[in-house]
């Protein structure tokens, strides 16, 4: 299916947001604001998630008229969910967030960056394409020319040649041309545990980014995608835990990567690495996946490992989707403390299970960023194939 045809099977519009009655269930308690990183670094009631949810009713209502300042308290929002995971009232933080994000949306047109970045994640094809090129120039260019980091070499995918269940896997976006390796990895570790993996064609962007800036339409047209190119899958696992609810409420049977394993993980035997490895746990990985539990428990299997978990700072990296590419001053402010955090733990590499974090994370610092996975596979005391 080429990349530019619309989803023609995208399912209708749900009914529109509620966000009066969302935003009802908060009761104004306060509990969440000392979780929240934007309160934390401005101290403002309009940085804190309570008063993110009055300022969307307010504006959603008409009884407040957007101003750039009310704007821009909206897109300070990191997405990160810690108010969520703490809030007594069970408020449905991320679904009033993004149904505020569609009403700014309408009032005030994406910024050109945040056009550009939607349109290339929506064509992972083109993205792949310009990422190659942009793996190219990358030493050629000055520092502040480089978003992103450095995409890896391509890794030659090796047939596991194992018989057992076939497991799907999610690939993205972006994370396309940063994860050969990774792909490589969870081949070797479902193999393993006697699986094999496979990566279906027509799989495209979770359409995360897209449903967080508020263009649901989108979002709605890439889950179709997904649905139809993982139509003939049992189990479909996600690698990133920023794309995990797009994929899981799009698709039946899909399951996080770290959870999968780990539920196997009496299967997998790993070798002696004596090495500090510093633990990065991404927003969505805590408050949304909750696979922390699981990938402790997967990587406390490996003698002599030694993991520092990262818990500096504001408590989010500042990557916040398209954050670091259209506020990247913003977003460097929060990645910070984390990276002070990393330089003093005397760890040898940094392990982050989100896509987006990583790409933020490893621009920072020259010690190596990975998916914990990727260590996890490199750990395998018999490897069923060469990496
Ligand atoms: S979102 Fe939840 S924790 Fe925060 S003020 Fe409202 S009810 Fe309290
Ligand atoms: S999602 Fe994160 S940044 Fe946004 S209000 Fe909640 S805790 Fe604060």
């Amino acid at each position: 299916m080429p990349e530019d045809v619309p989803v023609t099977n995208a399912p209708p519009c749900p009914a529109p947001f509620a966000l009066q009655a969302l935003a009802d269930r908060c009761v104004q308690c306060g509990l969440c604001l000392p979780s929240c990183p934007t309160y934390a670094l401005e101290g403002l009631e309009s940085e804190s998630p309570r008063g993110r949810i009055a300022l969307a009713r307010a504006l959603d209502d008409g009884r407040l008229a957007p101003t750039p300042a009310t704007e821009t308290h909206l897109d300070h929002c990191l997405g990160c969910r810690r108010c969520e995971a703490v809030c007594p009232a069970r408020v449905d933080y991320g679904a009033i967030l993004t149904a505020a994000r569609a009403g700014q949306r309408k009032r005030r047109p994406p910024s050109t960056r945040q056009r550009a970045a939607e349109w290339l994640a929506a064509r992972p094809r083109t993205l792949s394409a310009l990422l190659a090129l942009y793996r190219r120039i990358w030493p050629l260019l000055p520092r502040a020319a480089r978003p992103l980091p450095r995409p890896a070499s391509a890794v030659r995918a090796q047939a596991s040649g194992i018989e057992g269940p076939t497991v799907a896997v999610f690939t993205g976006c972006v994370a396309r041309s940063y994860e050969t390796g990774l792909h490589a990895a969870i081949r070797r570790l479902l193999a393993s545990i006697g699986q094999h993996a496979v990566f279906p064609d027509g799989q495209t962007c979770c359409g995360t980014l897209h449903a967080h800036a508020g263009d649901h339409a989108t979002a709605r047209a890439l889950a179709a995608r997904n649905r139809a190119a993982f139509a003939e899958a049992d189990t479909v696992l996600t690698l990133a835990s920023g794309c995990h609810e797009a994929v899981a409420d799009a698709v039946d049977g899909t399951r996080d990567a770290i959870v999968h394993l780990a539920e196997h993980a009496d299967r997998l035997r790993f070798a002696p690495r004596p090495e500090r490895i510093a633990l990065h746990l991404p927003c969505s990985q805590r408050n949304v996946v909750r696979s922390d539990r699981a990938l402790h428990q997967l990587l406390a299997r490996v003698p002599g490992l030694e993991v520092i978990v990262l818990d500096a700072g504001f408590g989010c990296c500042g990557a916040a989707g398209t954050q670091m590419l259209t506020d990247p001053a913003r977003a460097v402010r929060f990645r910070q403390p984390l990276l002070d955090q990393l330089a003093a733990s005397g760890a040898t590499r940094l392990l982050s299970a989100n896509i987006g974090c990583r790409l933020h994370l490893a621009n920072g610092t020259a010690l190596p960023v990975q998916h914990p996975l990727e260590l996890l596979a490199d750990c395998l005391a018999r490897p069923p194939f060469r990496p």
